[in-house]
């Protein structure tokens, strides 16, 4: 999968379509969320976390852009099995119209189960919504943020992203139990 020649300059748009920044995506995760994930990795943050593991994810023009409904297609591709579909970064939200666009449209598509990793408290990110609505899209969308910045001193062994040792879990809605999931393929970043 070849990412987009064409991007509207400032915008988010491209193609005729929402994108993402991406730097990879994988299968068959156990650790980033309950039961098996397919997991998205998104560019950018600037949330300067002392030991992030990361810190090749943190350039916001890094990664390959991808549009959003490509991108559903290959997290969800039906080649594997999944409970759900996890986002980590980078800071996702450091995205937050491209992120909006991706939840809403994995759970157009039957998505069981949406999680969010961040590196902001949700007690930070409830306020910053009336200046960015689209992480209040996000917050009203997902299932379950896990929110706060890595904390080094808890993490016990390196593994890979920032979700084991960050310090917060929140429960943003009951999992629906929407049946089913479709589409896609995976791809890296260039
Ligand atoms: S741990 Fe996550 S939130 Fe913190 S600097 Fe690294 S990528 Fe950003």
């Amino acid at each position: 999968m070849l990412p987009p020649q064409q991007v509207q300059s400032g915008a988010r748009r491209v193609a005729g379509g929402e994108w993402v920044r991406v730097h990879g995506l994988y299968h068959d995760s156990l650790i980033e969320g309950s039961g098996r994930r397919s997991c998205v990795l998104l560019s950018g943050c600037d949330r300067d976390c002392t030991g992030c593991w990361v810190p090749h994810l943190h350039a916001v023009e890094s990664g390959t852009i991808v549009p959003v409904d490509l991108l559903a297609d290959a997290l969800l591709d039906p080649a594997h099995q999944r409970d759900g579909v996890s986002v980590l970064g980078g800071e996702p939200l450091a995205q937050p119209e491209g992120l909006a666009a991706l939840v809403r449209t994995l759970r157009d598509r039957a998505c069981l189960h949406t999680l969010v990793y961040t590196g902001y408290t949700y007690e930070t990110l409830r306020p910053m919504v009336e200046h960015v609505p689209a992480i209040g899209a996000v917050l009203d969308e997902i299932d379950v943020l896990i929110d706060g910045p890595y904390v080094e001193a808890l993490a016990e062994a390196p593994a890979h992203g920032p979700a084991p040792a960050t310090s917060g879990y929140q429960p943003v809605g009951e999992p629906t139990g929407r049946p089913g999931s479709a589409g896609g393929h995976s791809w890296s970043s260039s």
